[in-house]
């Protein structure tokens, strides 16, 4: 499961904390040095445990949390609300347009789980009684389209195909349009990707957006590919303003610096996390329940 090495690590140190009656300058330092290591052995970027860190100590290195009952426990408790504030603080809802449809175009490296993601987001959608469209726009990952058909089929929601002859920038705009003649709420786009990020890319995907002014940009990056995934955030926001991001794969051994670091560096909030391969396994992502859960 995903943060286990992280979750260990903390719990050790914060054991330490929490038998202390009273806690001396050098133990909040001990602490610190060892919840910056664990962290970056999480993956954690290193400027965000340096800005982590400082906060952190800020908050606990003082009078006020020395002097209390348990001071243990309040460095625990800070270290808990600053990793909550790391994620995004409170939880990001998707966004909703005023005038339906709404346009959810989704984005990302190959594999990093676009399309499953676009299946669970509708079935999602059924749930609180909308009828989204799903619009088939990777035409050159090979079976991208029927694998998009047969997830509809699943959930019994519409996918709209034009094969894969036809441009991504046309299938979006007809896609469009058929959910506005057939009184779909929410039209999710799913876009092609590459194995790496390049131009030709950038480019399709600059004017699908142009084409369909989406009210989301959901980056879709594989949580078990660490750093990485938080490289590829970062160059997909410079190119394209992302509106937020889809955490895949949580349910692997990832050691959780994707999770812990997309949001401060790249400023987009995570909004739903995946958690498996089965249609259900999509949640909208709360930071103080990541929080809690790391701490374990
Ligand atoms: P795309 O190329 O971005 O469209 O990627 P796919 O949607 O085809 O997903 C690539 C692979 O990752 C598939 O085998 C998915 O079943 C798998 N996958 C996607 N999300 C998750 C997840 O949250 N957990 C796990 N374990 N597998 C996932």
């Amino acid at each position: 499961m995903a943060f286990e090495g992280l979750t260990t690590r903390l719990q050790n140190v914060f054991s330490k904390l929490r038998g202390k009656g009273k806690v001396s300058d050098e133990d909040v330092a001990e602490a610190m040095r060892e919840v910056r290591l664990a962290l970056l052995e999480a993956d954690v970027n290193f400027k965000v445990v340096k800005e982590f860190i400082a906060k952190v100590k800020e908050k606990a290195v003082g009078k006020e949390v020395m002097e209390s009952f348990t001071p243990g426990m309040v460095i625990i408790d800070i270290v808990n609300k600053e990793l909550t504030d790391l994620m995004g603080g409170s939880q990001s809802k998707l966004a909703k347009a005023n005038k339906p449809p709404t346009v959810l175009m989704m984005v990302g490296l190959q594999g990093a789980g676009k399309t499953t993601t676009s299946g669970k987001l509708a079935k999602m959608l059924q749930k609180q009684n909308s009828r989204p469209l799903l619009v088939a726009g990777d035409i050159y990952r090979p079976a991208a389209i029927k694998q998009l058909q047969v997830l509809g089929e699943q959930i019994k929601a519409p996918v709209f195909t034009l094969g894969d002859q036809t441009s991504p920038v046309e299938i979006a705009r007809q896609g469009l349009q058929h959910a506005k003649d057939n009184g779909n709420d929410y039209v999710i786009i799913d876009t092609a990707g590459r194995l790496h990020v390049d131009e030709e890319l950038m480019e399709e995907l600059r004017q699908i957006h142009s084409v369909v002014n989406p009210d989301e940009v959901l980056l879709v990056v594989d949580s078990m590919t660490g750093q990485d995934a938080v490289n590829v955030a970062e160059h997909f926001n410079q190119q394209l303003d992302l509106t937020g991001v889809v955490l895949t794969k949580l349910d692997g051994d990832t050691r959780g610096g994707a999770a812990l670091s997309v949001k401060a560096v790249t400023g987009c909030p995570i909004k739903f996390a995946s958690l498996g391969e089965k249609l259900d396994a999509l949640e909208p992502f709360h930071p103080e329940r990541m929080a809690s859960r790391i701490l374990g």
